[in-house]
This record gives structure tokens, C-alpha cells and sequence, in this order.
């Protein structure tokens, strides 16, 4: 039988995780588990074919959680040849799947002899590179890192620990020719509120020398201006990861970034972004299923009313992190969560599902969350058709952005101006 709703699928997934059968065959067929970053793609990518679009999950596999999920993944021989399949516990499915396999490029070396994988890797189909050190967070005991995350033992032992700009460029040119991807999405983890700055240099390169969409995550700058320059040099997208909206669940669980940062900071930036970017282009980042729903809910359209979307990342107690002891979370609350992510977008108009060709693993997008709400009205009808509409319009500007092209020089910084000073004197 098939005839499953493959959002609502995602997120039982990313709830309950998923057993792998010895009949798999994941060496040879699979993107290998890569646990880099914050570690929240350290599942197995697979895709769903949905009636609408195809839907890419980063599936929990290795966690204790996942060992004692309905969900198994099987590889059958059958008549039109080996097919992989989701298998359920108590429910009659047996859902057919597609494993993306790993690229060529992964294995590839930069011209420093730095293997590309461990520069940057796919997340769906976009390449997500971590730059910069180790997040400041993580220093001595790592007592102020973000409970949830596991950059700290991930970077510099999964992945490179630095990336220089030539690294990153040319893994972005190999992934690029060969898996056509359109966006990277660079990440980076504390490092003072000038994070944003040192972002730069990599957006720059990208933009001139590989022809992409950049996404930029890091943490919120107190000079707004420095938007103005990301801007400049051609950023598409921000998004700004505060995690949870009820202040004492950041507070215990994200001790760092309340305190060195804290969320008024990033509301700030997120507000002034999503202006000065344009209707669609940034994201508010939160996680779903530690803190009460009406909290998450009153975050979703909060991040929508500024004309942001909201990015909802389903809680996954990984292996190694502070909350690894935390159940996940139950999918039909996630059902609530991620239908009124689609519901807030269409009431506050934020475009959604633009850009070309970028599908998110780790998450279920907002465009992703338009299969469930399976019960459309007119309005919704509407909406889904201005979109469709955005779509056709926005091509040729999402064309012309990804076109390499030289960027303007940006003044220097005051602050560096004034240390040249000093320097002089
Ligand atoms: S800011 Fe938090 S989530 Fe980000 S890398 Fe640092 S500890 Fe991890």
C-alpha cells in the first residue's frame, strides 16, 4: 500500500527515528552518517516521494531513542529490482524510499590536501559549511554551550577545525558541478557579536568565484549596519537561531547565549533583517518539543508578523549532548506546530518555497508543512497559487543572483580604521 502523507511521515521520523535492517545495504547505497555542525544532521538522508514534491529527511538511526522505533527500513528484491522500503511495526506500510547516494565530490581533495567532506556536506540539497572555530560556548567545561548541540566534539574531529576560504570555495565548486547545488548555507558558532564579520571574506569569495545563493547563520551583530554590507555583497538569505521563546527555556537550556547575547539581541536583528532583506528572506530558528507548544506556537507567528519565516527544528536528543537524556518529542504535537508554521506564512503573506531547487533535510520547511494542511480553504487556495505565481515572477532574479560576478570593495570598518590608527601613532 501507498498512500501516506510524506510530511506527517517526516515527522514521525524525526520523533522516533528509524531501525536499520541488515538487509540494507548503506555503505554502497547511502550518503554515509555524517555528524558534523551542531550534529543534527547526523542521520540518514532519505527522501519521500510525495503526490506534490519529493520530501528530504535527515532520519535519527544511531540514537537510543531510534533502536526502539515502529519504523524499519528494508532493502527488497523486487520485480523491477531492489527497492528500499519503510516497514511498520503495527501499521500494513510499506512506504518506498529513495537513499541519496554519497558524491563523488566527498572524497575529493581541496588543493590543501583537505578531504571535502570534511569541509562542508549536503543537507538535502543544499551544502552546509561550518566556518570558523570552535564555538566560544564550548571553551573550558563548555558549562554556557547550548544543551541540545555538539559542535563542540563534532568540529575538528568530524570536520576540519578551519576551513580557509580557497577550502571552501572549491568544495562549493565540486558540489556545484556535480550535485547542482544553488545555496550554501554557512554557520558559524560564537565567537563575540562580531561573528557576522568574519562571515564576510567566505560570502564574498562564494558570491565571485562559485555563483550561488548564501545563506549566512551566525550570531546576531549589536551593529546593525553589518547587514548593510552583507547585503552589499549579495547574502540571500539570514536566519537567526534563538532557539526557544519562553526566556527561561533558553536560559537553562542555551545558558551562553542568553546571558553573552541574549534574546532581545536576536529579536532585534531578526526584525531589522527581515526589512532591510525583504518579505521571505530571513528565518527565525526555534526547536520544538522542550518548551510548551503555546510557547512555539506564540514564537511561529511572531517570526511570521515580521515577515520572517519560521525555521522549527523537531528536538532530537542526540547522542553525546547535554539533553541526550530528554524523550523526543510526540509527532502529533509536531503536526500542530509545523501546520500552523504553514497557516502563520500565508496569514502574514511571507513568501515561501522561492528559491530554486533547496531542500532542507533537517528540518520540514514551511513549503514541506503545505501537505498538511490536507483540508484547504479558499484563502489557503489562494495563496497557494500567488506562490506558484512568485515562483515563475522570481526565477529570473533568483537566475541572476546566483550568476558569479565581482562584488563592490566595502569601506573598511571603523573599529579596523581606528586600530590602523593606533597603530600609526
Ligand atoms: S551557539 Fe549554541 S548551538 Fe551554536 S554552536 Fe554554540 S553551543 Fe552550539
Amino acid at each position: 500500500m501507498h498512500d501516506v502523507n510524506p510530511a506527517r511521515l517526516s515527522l514521525d521520523l524525526f520523533c522516533r527515528g528509524l531501525r536499520v535492517d541488515d538487509s540494507c545495504r548503506l555503505d554502497e547505497h547511502a550518503r554515509g552518517i555524517q555528524r558534523t555542525r551542531a550534529g543534527l544532521g547526523s542521520g540518514l538522508e532519505l527522501c519521500i516521494p510525495g503526490r506534490r514534491k519529493v520530501h528530504w529527511v535527515n532520519v535519527p538511526v544511531v540514537e537510543e531513542f531510534a533502536q526502539r522505533s515502529p519504523w524499519q527500513l528494508v532493502l527488497r528484491d523486487e520485480p523491477e529490482g531492489a527497492v528500499y522500503r519503510l516497514l511498520h511495526a503495527d501499521r500494513d506500510a510499506a512506504v518506498p524510499v529513495w537513499l541519496p547516494p554519497t558524491p563523488k565530490w566527498y572524497t575529493q581533495k581541496t588543493s590543501r590536501g583537505v578531504e571535502m567532506a570534511q569541509v562542508g556536506v549536503l543537507q538535502g540539497t543544499y551544502l552546509g559549511v561550518y566556518v570558523g572555530g570552535i564555538c566560544a560556548f564550548w571553551s573550558g567545561k563548555g558549562h554556557d554551550a547550548c544543551q541540545f548541540c555538539t559542535t563542540g566534539v563534532n568540529v575538528g574531529v568530524e570536520e576540519e577545525l578551519t576551513k580557509s576560504i580557497e577550502d571552501v570555495v572549491e568544495t562549493a565548486l565540486a558540489a556545484k558541478e556535480e550535485s547542482g547545488i544553488t545555496f550554501v548555507h554557512l554557520n558559524a558558532g560564537y565567537a563575540g557579536l562580531d561573528t557576522v564579520a568574519s562571515l564576510e571574506p567566505f560570502v564574498r569569495a562564494l558570491k565571485e568565484r562559485v555563483g550561488v545563493l548564501v545563506g549566512v547563520q551566525a550570531t546576531p551583530a549589536l551593529d546593525l549596519s553589518l547587514y548593510d554590507r552583507l547585503r552589499t555583497l549579495g547574502v540571500d538569505h539570514l536566519s537567526f537561531c534563538y532557539e526557544f521563546h519562553d526566556v527561561d527555556y533558553l536560559e537553562t537550556y542555551c545558558p551562553g547565549k542568553q546571558r553573552a547575547v541574549g534574546q532581545d539581541t536576536y529579536l532585534r536583528a531578526l526584525e531589522h533583517c527581515a526589512k532591510l532583506f525583504g518579505r521571505g528572506s530571513c528565518s527565525g530558528e526555534i526547536i520544538a518539543g522542550v518548551e510548551p507548544i503555546a510557547s512555539t506556537l506564540r514564537a511561529i507567528d511572531w517570526i511570521a508578523s515580521v515577515g520572517a519565516f519560521p525555521t522549527v527544528c523537531v528536538f532530537r536528543p542526540l547522542a553525546g549532548a547535554g539533553m541526550e537524556h530528554l524523550p523526543p518529542p510526540d509527532p502529533a504535537d509536531m503536526e500542530v506546530v509545523y501546520r500552523e508554521v504553514w497557516n502563520a506564512c500565508r496569514r502574514h503573506l511571507v513568501p515561501v518555497g522561492m528559491a530554486p531547487n533547496i531542500e532542507v533535510s533537517l528540518v520540514l520547511t514551511p513549503d514541506d508543512a503545505a501537505d498538511l494542511v490536507e483540508d484547504a480553504g479558499v484563502a489557503d487556495r489562494l495563496w497557494r497559487a500567488a506562490l506558484a505565481m512568485g515562483r515563475l515572477v522570481t526565477r529570473p532574479r533568483f537566475a541572476h543572483r546566483m550568476k558569479a560576478a565581482p562584488r563592490p570593495s566595502l569601506p573598511a570598518r571603523e573599529e579596523d580604521l581606528r586600530k590602523a590608527k593606533l597603530e600609526t601613532l
